[in-house]
Formats: C-alpha cells, sequence, structure tokens
C-alpha cells in the first residue's frame, strides 16, 4: 500500500497543502519545531483515527482555529481508498471513507496501515506495561475492526464495573450485577488475550531475527505476553478470568477498582537472560524498540496482505552508520517518511525514487 497524496488544512502548525508523496523513500528534513513530526502525525491520524502524540483531538486543530481536516488517498491491492478525517473544537471527529461519512470510527480501521516509530517508543522498552499494551492494541486494531470493538466493549464494561465497585464500598450494598459484568468482561477480555498471545508470539520470532541482524548477531530479543490468567483457548481464559474475578471480587469492593485482567497484562522483554527494562542500556532500549517496530511491519503485511506504510521520527540520528544502512535495505519496497534535523539526506540522495521535502515554519518546499 502507498500514500498517493495527503492534503491537510488548519492542521497544527502546518499551512494547507497538498502532498504527493514518492512510492519509496520521503525525507522531511528541517530545524526543531518546524513541523516534521506533525506530517508524520497526520497520516497516522488517517491509520487510527487518533494521534499518537494526544488523546485531544482539538490539540490538532492550528492554534484560533476551529476545524481542521486531512485527506488522504492510498492505493491499495484492491484499488484507491479515501480516508477524510474532520476535526473541530465544537463537534466530535467527522471520518468518511471513500466519500461516505463513516457512522463509527471503527470503520476506519484497516483501510490504511502505518507503523510509527518515534522516540516516544522508547516507552515501550523502558517504562511501565501501558506503553505495551497500547501498542498491542493499536497494532491489532489497526488490522482488525473485531478487534478494536472488542477492546471498546471491553474498556466499556470495565467502567461499568468500576463505577459499581465505587457505588458497592459507598453504599455498602451488595450488587446483584457484579456477576453480569464479571461475565462481560471475562467474555471480551478473553477475545483479547487469545489475539494478543498470538500477535507476541508471531512478534517474538520476527524480533529474534530482526534484533539478532540489528545487533550484528550479538544479541537475543526474547518476548512473552503476561496474562494474569493461565488458559490457552477463548473458553478456557473465560472461566479463568470469571474464577479471578470472583475470587477478587471484596479485594477490588473494598479499592473501587478493577485491579487486574487484560487492562493490566504485561510483555516481558528479555534480552540474553535480562529485562531489558530494568538492565538494558539505552542503546539497547531503543534498538529493542525498533526491532519490535519493524516486526510489527512484517505482522501487518503478512496479516492483510499489504505493506503498511512506515513512519520514522526521528530514528536516524540516534543510529550509527551500518545500523542505518541495514535499516534502509530493511525497508526494502516500503513507503516509507522519515524525519530528520539535518542533511544525513546524503545516505538518501544516492537512493532511488527518494522524494526531499524542506519543511520551514509548517511549509512544506521540494514537492
Ligand atoms: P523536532 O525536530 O523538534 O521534532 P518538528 O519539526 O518535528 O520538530 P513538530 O513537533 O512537528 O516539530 O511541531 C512544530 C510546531 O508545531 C511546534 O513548535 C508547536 O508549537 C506547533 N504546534 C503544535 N500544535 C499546534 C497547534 N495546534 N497550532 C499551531 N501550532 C502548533
Ligand atoms: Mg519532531
Amino acid at each position: 500500500m502507498y500514500l498517493k497524496s495527503l492534503t491537510y488544512r488548519r492542521y497544527r502548525n502546518l499551512k494547507d497543502c497538498t502532498i504527493k508523496p514518492s512510492q519509496h523513500i520521503n525525507v522531511l528534513v528541517g530545524h526543531n519545531a518546524q513541523g516534521k513530526t506533525n506530517v508524520l502525525e497526520s497520516i497516522h491520524v488517517c491509520c487510527a483515527g487518533r494521534s499518537h502524540r494526544t488523546t485531544k483531538d482539538r490539540e490538532l486543530i492550528t492554534f484560533l482555529k476551529d476545524d481542521a481536516y486531512i485527506d488522504a488517498r492510498c492505493m491499495r491491492r484492491d484499488g484507491e481508498h479515501r480516508i477524510e478525517i474532520g476535526l473541530s473544537t465544537t463537534n466530535k471527529k467527522a471520518v468518511r471513507i471513500n466519500g461516505t461519512p463513516a457512522k463509527r470510527l471503527g470503520e476506519l480501521m484497516g483501510h490504511m496501515n502505518a507503523v510509527m516509530f518515534s522516540p516516544e517508543d522508547l516507552s515501550l522498552v523502558k517504562d511501565g506495561p501501558s506503553w505495551r499494551r497500547r501498542f498491542i492494541d493499536m497494532a491489532l486494531s489497526q488490522m482488525s475492526q473485531v478487534y478494536f470493538y472488542d477492546l471498546q466493549r471491553y474498556l466499556a464494561a470495565l467502567q461499568q464495573r468500576n463505577t459499581l465497585l465505587k457505588d458497592i464500598a459507598q453504599k455498602g450494598k451488595i450488587s446483584d450485577t457484579l456477576p453480569v459484568w464479571d461475565q462481560q468482561l471475562a467474555g471480551y477480555g478473553a477475545k483479547l488475550i487469545v489475539k494478543r498471545k498470538a500477535f507476541v508470539a508471531s512478534l517474538k520470532d520476527l524480533c529474534l531475527d530482526i534484533h539478532g541482524r540489528l545487533s550484528g548477531g550479538k544479541e537475543e530479543l526474547k518476548l512473552s505476553y503476561q496474562p494474569m490468567v493461565k488458559g490457552e483457548s477463548e473458553a478456557e481464559i473465560n472461566e479463568a478470568l470469571i474464577t479471578y474475578f470472583e475470587r477478587n471480587r471484596d479485594y477490588d469492593i473494598r479499592r473501587g477498582i478493577t485491579q487486574g485482567g487484560p487492562h493490566r497484562d504485561d510483555v516481558k522483554l528479555i534480552l540474553g537472560d535480562q529485562d531489558v527494562r530494568s538492565f538494558g542500556s539505552q542503546g539497547q532500549q531503543r534498538t529493542c524498540a525498533l526491532s519490535i517496530k519493524l516486526a510489527e511491519v512484517s505482522i501487518m503485511r503478512e496479516m492483510t496482505n499489504e505493506s503498511p506504510l512506515l513512519l520514522l521520527d526521528d530514528v536516524f540520528s540516534e543510529l550509527d552508520g551500518s545500523r542505518r544502512k541495514w535499516l534502509l535495505e530493511y525497508i526494502g519496497e516500503v513507503q516509507t517518511f522519515i524525519t530528520c534535523v539535518d542533511m544525513q539526506q546524503s545516505v538518501f540522495k544516492a537512493m532511488e525514487d527518494v522524494r526531499i521535502y524542506e519543511v520551514q515554519d509548517g511549509v512544506l518546499e521540494g514537492q
């Protein structure tokens, strides 16, 4: 898949513009705070329905303006897909797919896929479990509307259960609706866990290979999904979750919150025999994060039969020459958008089909 054209209006600091990117490598070069990341972010919004940096759509609209608009046309095997996103300070986000308004955000999933790698992704390796869950949820949601809706339903049920728990704690009365929410949580939770485990198992195999090559054969990266409950099949996990929620009910009531479940699961990252999070060096952590993201590209390609777009924000400045070269070779035919602050462009200039955009004060030049 590749992005044929991208139009944005009143998006962050960017001046209204339409670009027609190269099908291969696109480099956005410019000083700090000129708008490079904003361009990548606008592409990400068309794929995932939200920014990778904020959950507040309002922040994406140019200061003092009331609305913003993004129009992305991408080519897939089955033809052109057009995604339009309208953001407004007063109304809900408006999504149009091939000219037809979408009723639900989930309809967006699967039309345009991208994998973003940005400096914040170091958190994937360095920080708490929520980053790793978010990564998995975003990746699976982009690939599958079913996953996206199951996740929404799980989170809605979780919120209802938590409200009820607080009610019970405050008013001291036992509610007979709690088991209903346990059932709902367990049902959707089991679906999520089965898909997450399969996803992490694929990531594990790919990461072992990619990380091995990125580190020149010196390091072995291993991933494993760490659920709160045991079980292989959806039915087994469902049962185990129901038992788990029942067992923790009193504890949850005292705390007024559902302490455990898929919303608290984690992915363990082991390098050699050590936990990367605690013992990995800065460089090792960065390379691990990159390996995971590149593995995500391969999985998306396999699952959707199309290469996703690759969005590399500030990645090149952090890699040494041989890793940079390896990465460019690995990217192969994937349409890629790369941001950088200086003319590491010389690396790119030698390559074919490269488009270089200079970004200054929200203006893109070199189209
Ligand atoms: P760096 O090299 O430091 O990563 P960048 O070129 O990637 O810089 P961006 O993150 O794209 O920079 O941001 C560019 C500018 O956009 C920032 O100075 C920020 O203040 C501005 N900006 C962010 N949101 C808005 C908005 N809603 N309206 C106008 N300007 C905004
Ligand atoms: Mg940036």
